[in-house]
């Protein structure tokens, strides 16, 4: 859009739209945190931030918040313009809603592979979804749709690392250690979080430098993805030597928002593993949650095992990212997996074992 003057109208309409956002803040409550104590491993206690239970469904909720503020405070959104955004879906979810409750109308460009329980939320948002090839760039085609027509291009990827007021504000870094307050551990051992943006860990590795805490970052990343390989080798042109079936996590490419320098390590799950992993959720905590749910467990159980070896005990804080119910026809449904060659026995038995769940 060209620049032009702004209005006596268009900064009321932005006041207007400010005020809304903070209206949602403040209708909004904070996540829990639940916590888990497991036979297996004495002296440890687990602990995971619900994500789910924002009001659209995952993580999602306090980014989308946070790009909209963003491009508002910066003059790129204005009245009745359309906003769009690349999405694996859970972000896609969280921005219509805010662009309706803004009264903004919303595209989603996304992989056609997309779990078709959050595509129908999209389109039940009054939002579109332009569903493109998995192979294809949909940043690049949400950014030059964008600038062809004139949109406003939230950035998700581009901006997820600086749309977040990382010294505080309630970010999940500050919320997570005031609500470990009263714990008896109540500076984690590890923080473990995925990273599809990267905006979590981010935030989390900077609030924890900030705090002058000793907490260490551990993300989950799906075998081979380009986090744990740019990581480990320091090169941001890292390519996923694997694709994965978690969606949210796994990045085919080092994104702008993967800051490294804040991540103490990476431990890698296989997709069996992972969607074992949100399966045991189910039965560890009597809801359902996501793929990257599981990856986070899976490597919350191992950081545990190399404690307890070491003869050390504290806490473990990890995130659950979104709601279960999206993949019902997924990651939930036997058949989808047969379908794929994905075979989860084994993995779900020795989940089972590590958390003493009796097999139902
Ligand atoms: C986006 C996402 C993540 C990763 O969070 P980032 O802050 O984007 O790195 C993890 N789990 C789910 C379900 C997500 O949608």
């Amino acid at each position: 859009m060209n620049a032009v003057a702004e209005t006596a109208a268009d900064r009321r309409w932005l006041h207007g739209a400010l005020a809304t956002l903070e209206q949602e803040a403040a209708r909004s409550a904070d996540t829990h945190l639940l916590r888990v104590d497991l036979p297996a491993f004495p002296g440890i206690r687990f602990y995971f931030k619900d994500e789910a239970s924002h009001p659209t469904g995952s993580l999602k909720h306090r980014l989308a918040r946070s790009l909209f503020l963003y491009a508002l405070c910066n003059g790129r959104l204005h009245e009745g313009q359309i906003v769009i955004d690349a999405s694996s879906g859970s972000t896609a979810i969280s921005e219509a809603w805010f662009a309706r409750l803004l009264g903004l109308r919303f595209k989603a460009v996304m992989p056609d592979c997309t779990a078709p329980g959050k595509i129908r939320a999209i389109r039940a948002l009054g939002a579109e979804c332009v569903l493109v090839p998995s192979a294809m760039d949909a940043s690049a085609m949400a950014r030059e749709l964008a600038t062809a027509r004139g949109l406003c291009y939230l950035d998700q990827f581009g901006l997820a690392e600086r749309a977040t007021d990382w010294r505080g504000n309630n970010n999940i870094a500050e919320s997570i250690l005031a609500q470990m307050a009263r714990e008896p551990d109540p500076e984690p051992a590890w923080i473990v979080c995925g990273a599809g943006t990267g905006g979590t860990s981010a935030t989390l590795g900077r609030y924890l430098r900030y705090r002058r805490l000793d907490s260490r970052v551990c993300v989950a990343e799906p075998t081979g993805g380009a986090f744990a390989t740019g990581w480990r080798s320091g090169c941001r042109d890292a390519v996923a030597l694997a694709p994965t079936r978690v969606e949210g996590i796994g990045r085919r490419r080092v994104e702008p928002g993967f800051l490294f320098d804040v991540v103490d390590d990476v431990v890698e799950v296989d997709d069996a593993d992972s969607i074992a992993g949100a399966w045991a959720l189910e039965e560890l905590l009597g809801r359902r949650y996501g793929g990257s749910s599981g990856t986070n467990l899976v490597a919350c159980l191992e950081l545990a095992a190399r404690l307890r070896a070491q003869g050390r005990t504290g806490s473990i804080v990890s995130l659950l990212g979104d709601r279960g119910e999206r993949y019902a026809e997924t990651l939930f449904d036997p058949d989808w997996l047969t379908a794929r060659g994905i075979c989860l026995a084994p993995s779900l038995a020795r989940l089972r074992a590590q958390l003493g769940i009796v097999a139902p």
